[in-house]
């Protein structure tokens, strides 16, 4: 690759606050390719989401679908509004059917404090704490999004399906193995944990008689089971005995959104949807409508999620610049919370523009 790299980003704000906090992610982008430089950006911005559908009747057209997959890489901050419905009522959520166009299987969360944010946890060992969780993204309770999903029968009974795939549980477990051999390099614990509820459903016992059989093929890495009642418990106990985390998309849902109340709130929490080929890159809430247009919404996670771009950008082809810009603006966002900030949701009054203002004034002198 040359020094004068452009990567090409397709960017979706999406619906509500997607609109906010979309433009300081490109912005700070920016600022950190031009610090670091040897590398740029060209941002392609679509319109995608519950607005588009009913501005146009579609969610995620054929065009921004073939915009996202020659991509770099794909920013996305949230879509769907709980008032714009497909006629059969069910919501627009065309990131999901990205997910599955593209097979983005591994859903990354990781679950990160950042300086003084609070933390409903009150020993000491929360504020260090890193742990990821990587859910499985395109099957699981979920499999059936993209095709229809279960149907009320006689107004009497609904089945929605469980669908665990040999393929599909082999290759996000993989991940799993993958990401947490990289952070055993980094002196992180390197251990991945199988959460599940084999002990009831035949389709978990085979995600874990899978998880068994990828374990023994990854045999430098520790890896151990937990149901996933359990760990509810554990997560909100003792999160830091844990270092990576695989399971079934459902679950994952669940205890990501759990994941991101231990370190502050959803504004913190960043996430990668994973593939072979392709990464989309986004917060892991939604389109919080309720605070949407009042600027008050944290920016934080799409500015993490933008980092976490860097740093595959980076890995991916070779770019270690990317990398260290990367880092820089993790750096920065941890920096700009040590220097005071306390957003709406933890109830201060840093909103947008704040969070956006302190963490590029960080950027200009933080140091990695
Ligand atoms: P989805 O189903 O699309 O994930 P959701 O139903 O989980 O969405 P969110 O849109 O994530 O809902 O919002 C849940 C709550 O969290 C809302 O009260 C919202 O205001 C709050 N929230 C979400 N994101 C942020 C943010 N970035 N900053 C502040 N509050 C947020």
């Amino acid at each position: 690759m040359s020094s004068s790299q452009t990567f090409q980003i397709a960017v979706f704000p999406g619906d509500g606050i997607g609109h906010e906090i979309t433009p300081p992610a490109l912005e700070l982008l920016r600022q950190v390719a031009k610090r670091v430089g040897g590398f740029d950006f060209e941002f392609r911005t679509m319109e995608a989401g519950a607005a588009a559908y009913k501005k146009w009747g579609v969610a995620l057209s054929e065009a921004c679908r073939h915009s996202a997959q020659e991509a770099d890489a794909i920013l996305l901050a949230a879509m769907g509004l709980p008032d714009i419905r497909y006629p059969d009522g069910t919501e627009i959520v065309p990131q999901i059917d990205l997910r599955i166009a593209l097979q983005l299987y591994a859903g990354i969360r990781p679950i990160r404090s950042i300086p003084n944010v609070p933390s409903p946890l009150g020993d000491k060992r929360a504020k260090a704490l890193d742990v990821v969780l990587v859910r499985e993204s395109t099957e699981g309770l979920f499999h059936a999004m993209g095709e229809g999903r279960g149907t009320i029968v006689d107004d009497a009974y609904c089945d929605d399906t469980m669908r665990i795939t040999r393929t599909g549980t082999s290759r996000v477990v993989d991940a799993a193995f993958t990401l947490a051999r990289h952070r055993k390099a980094q002196g992180l614990p390197g251990r991945v944990t199988c959460v599940d509820k084999a002990n009831v459903f035949s389709s978990l016992a085979f995600f874990r008689q899978v998880f068994d059989e990828r374990a023994v093929e990854n045999a430098d890495i520790v890896a151990d089971h937990a149901y996933v009642d359990a760990m509810a418990t554990n997560l909100v106990m003792r999160p830091w005995d844990y270092d990576v985390m695989v399971m079934e998309n459902m679950f994952g849902d669940i205890l990501s959104d759990l994941g991101a109340g231990l370190v502050g709130g959803l504004g913190y929490a960043p996430s990668i949807d994973l593939g072979d080929k392709h990464a989309v890159f986004q917060p892991c809430h939604g389109t919080a409508p309720d605070i949407a247009g009042k600027g008050i919404a944290n920016p934080t996670a799409m500015l993490l999620s933008a980092a976490l771009m860097l740093e595959w950008l980076g890995s991916k082809h070779g770019e270690d610049k990317a990398k260290e810009a990367g880092a820089l603006i993790a750096a920065a966002v941890d920096q700009a919370f040590i220097n005071g900030l306390i957003t709406h949701e933890n109830g201060g009054s840093d909103g947008v523009k704040e969070v956006t203002n302190t963490v590029s004034e960080s950027l200009k002198t933080v140091m990695i």
